[in-house]
């Protein structure tokens, strides 16, 4: 039967988005975990019910890259959604708490600017194949696009499984949400930042910003990061909000282009981000060769390049991706196996 509020046992919280919270629960007539996203909706109740209407093409999604669901329900004001509980969480959480038990104490002097990230290049190779595979499903079995593609949708668990979680079913429901928050992103593409059309390729731009961020280990945009004290408002923790909401890692010695100080605090506003997307030349992936093994850096750089083509009809599509070499299996000695990597997190 359908899932309801009160079968549910809260057991933790999972994590505070721009568009609600996740917790993870149990269910207990099926004794299943589950993470439950709440998301907090300005929607008529007709509107509502067309939401979980839209929300139910997630039942009829049956792919190993994509989360599956157990269902949606109204819980005023909210609208919950029942989602497979990923244990080894997204990859942002991930990358972030690599970085934290860097001590830097163990670091080699002068390796400061190394651009070895967090995250394995290998590992990385493997969820941009399987976040493509997700892509492809959702574009031509399910005729959605995912519009919001970053490292916080694109989750593991210690199966070794990626998956991706919060695509766009629901065009009334990304509708309701953007009345109460500003709806854009720092992975947007410059197309859809200048309003025009959105296709499969702005989700292709997404990814290239977002492997960049995953093997670098930090966001690409002219040392940014975004601020994620709560906003003054106290509706929702949300870094877009504010307009001056991005301000650079203070560890941070380089200068960009577009960063100002600001009472000792180097901000870059999210208007002024979006003018350096739409202008300036792409971010790139820089990782160092690595000896006695296939260029792997070099196909990696090729790769990223071609999800960040400024124009996306220069743009490559998920499959043309796919064909490329850095996508090949075969002839990997270096390969991390993603379910033991998975394990040791
Ligand atoms: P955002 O994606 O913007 O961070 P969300 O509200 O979508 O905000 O999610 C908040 C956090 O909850 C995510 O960063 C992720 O770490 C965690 N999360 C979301 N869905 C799941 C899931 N199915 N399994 C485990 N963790 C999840
Ligand atoms: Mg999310």
């Amino acid at each position: 039967g359908p899932i309801q509020e009160s079968d549910l046992q809260n057991l933790a919280e999972l994590g505070m988005g721009n568009g609600g919270s996740v917790v993870k629960v149990e269910h207990i007539p099926s004794g299943v975990i589950m993470a439950k996203k709440i998301v907090l909706i300005d929607a008529k109740p007709s509107v509502r019910k067309q939401i979980l209407r839209e929300l139910h093409i997630m039942h009829r999604c049956s792919s190993p890259y994509i989360v599956s669901s157990f269902g949606a329900y109204i819980s005023e004001p909210n609208i919950c959604i029942c989602m497979e509980y990923m244990n080894k969480g997204s990859f942002d959480s991930i990358y972030k708490s690599i970085g934290r038990h860097e001590q830097p104490s163990t670091r080699i002097q002068g390796t400061e600017e190394s651009t070895e990230g967090p995250i394995p290049i290998s590992i990385v190779r493997q969820a941009a194949k399987r976040v493509l595979g997700g892509l492809i499903y959702l574009y031509e079995a399910m005729g959605v696009l995912h519009r919001d593609i970053k490292p916080s949708n694109i989750l593991l668990n210690s199966e070794g499984q990626v998956k991706l979680c919060d695509f766009g079913v629901s065009g009334e429901l990304e509708n309701s949400v953007a009345k109460t928050f500003v709806g854009t992103s720092v992975y947007m593409s410059p197309e859809r930042i200048q309003g025009s059309d959105y296709s499969i390729k702005s989700d292709v731009w997404s990814l290239g910003i977002t492997l960049i961020e995953l093997a670098h280990g930090c966001f690409p945009f002219a040392d940014t990061e975004v601020d994620e004290s709560p906003s003054d408002s106290g509706t929702i923790n949300s870094a877009l909000l504010s307009p001056a909401s991005i301000h650079t890692k203070r560890r941070s010695r380089r200068r960009s282009k577009g960063v100002s100080e600001h009472g000792g605090v180097n901000t870059l506003s999210i208007l002024e981000l979006m003018h350096h997307i739409v202008r300036e030349p792409p971010p790139a992936l820089i990782t160092p060769f690595i000896p006695h093994s296939k260029d792997f850096a070099g196909e990696a750089a090729q790769f990223v390049d071609q999800c960040l083509k400024k124009n996306p009809n220069e743009r490559k599509s998920p499959r043309e991706l796919l064909a490329m070499s850095w996508m090949e299996d075969e002839g990997r000695e270096d390969e991390l196996d993603l379910k033991m990597w998975a394990r040791t997190l």
